[in-house]
């Protein structure tokens, strides 16, 4: 594929449609791009799949009455899109020049020229940068309180955070969880005012100030969490089932600094469904979406998306072939 990328620029071939991403909103790009007749050209990553990756079982995602788990779901959606002719590249896209038309996109394997670009480089969870976190991840730890909180009916989980996020998760696990301990680093929660009344006055969540977690603690699944006082540096330990970490989101926005707009909070700026700020580029997913982040709406944006880019390729392609 890499010398068929740097043969493609030699030969002039521009690419009707290149999409950037593989997580349920780039793979969804690509299926309905595939039916579309763009011939997408799928730009994975080398870590390709996105957050489903790092989940475990799936109990929410339409068409699936039993669970499936989150790196099944990706190949599932990555077969879909090859029996329908998408090419998927496993190559992380390094540079992007969208000041210029076609556009361009560099990889590993050189240059690509496209009509139309979808971005769907989604956004990670901020770890806690423990050992321990990510050994346990999916056995108890998890990021996303909407796909796991299920799990933990009648059970103690933690909160790490003190946003809208944590303040949103923790509110959220009270229907399943028996208890629910928000551990936050200071005293005061960064949440919006309405959200972190909702949780101060939920009488199954309480509240860990000036703390933070230092361990994970558990085998093959979370038995409980080791916690710090940050002003006294007293360390205890907390039996919990299950650990959601909710301390924020980093967009994968890093390469389109400077191509495109982004919000003040990093994230793509969107515009009239997903369009970016410059025309022919179109967003979808967890990129430009830090309110409902969950794999469905994902995937519903790369539709949105690929409708609004083939509107695109289809007036560039009419714009060139004169009418007779
Ligand atoms: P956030 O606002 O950045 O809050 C992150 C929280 O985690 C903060 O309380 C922060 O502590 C804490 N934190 C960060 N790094 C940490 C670390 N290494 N260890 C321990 N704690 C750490 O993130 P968010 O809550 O995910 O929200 C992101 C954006 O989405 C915000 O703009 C938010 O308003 C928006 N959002 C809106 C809704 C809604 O409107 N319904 C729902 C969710 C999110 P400090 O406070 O000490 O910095």
């Amino acid at each position: 594929m890499k010398r068929k990328a740097a043969l493609n620029k030699a030969m002039g071939k521009v690419e009707k449609l290149v999409i950037i991403g593989s997580g349920p909103a780039g793979l969804t790009a690509a299926i309905y791009g595939c039916r579309a007749d763009l011939e997408p050209l799928v730009f994975m990553g080398t870590k390709y799949g996105g957050q489903l990756m790092l989940t475990s079982e799936v109990e929410n995602f339409p068409g699936f009455p039993d669970p499936v788990l989150g790196p099944d779901l990706i190949t599932k959606m990555k077969s879909q899109a090859e029996r329908l002719g998408a090419r998927l590249v496993q190559e992380d896209v390094v540079k992007v020049n969208f000041k210029t038309y076609p556009f361009e996109v560099y990889t590993s394997g050189g240059v690509t020229q496209a009509l139309t670009v979808i971005i769907a480089t989604g956004a990670n969870p901020r770890r806690l940068d423990l050992q321990s976190e990510m050994r346990l991840m999916g056995k108890g730890v998890s990021n996303c309180a909407v796909c796991d909180g299920f799990f933990f009916r009648g059970k103690r989980v933690a909160v790490v955070g003190g946003g809208d996020t944590a303040m949103e998760e923790a509110t959220f696990l009270t229907k399943f969880a028996s208890s629910v301990q928000v551990i936050h680093r200071r005293d005061e929660l960064r949440a919006s005012a309405a959200l972190k009344k909702e949780a101060l006055e939920n009488p199954k969540i309480s509240f860990v100030w000036d703390s933070a977690v230092t361990e994970v603690i558990g085998e093959g699944k979370v038995e409980g969490i080791r916690v710090k006082n940050l002003k006294t540096g007293v360390e205890s330990q907390m039996p919990v089932d299950g650990l959601f970490v909710a301390i924020g989101y980093e967009p994968n926005t890093e390469i389109f600094k400077g191509q495109v707009e982004l919000d003040p909070k990093g994230y793509l700026a969107v515009r009239n469904g997903t369009e970016s700020s410059v025309p022919g580029v179109f967003v979808a997913g967890d990129v430009h979406d830090f309110r409902y982040r969950q794999a469905i709406t994902a995937a519903a944006d790369g539709c949105k998306a690929l409708l609004d880019a083939e509107k695109f390729v289809k007036q560039k392609l009419e714009a060139k072939i004169p009418s007779r």
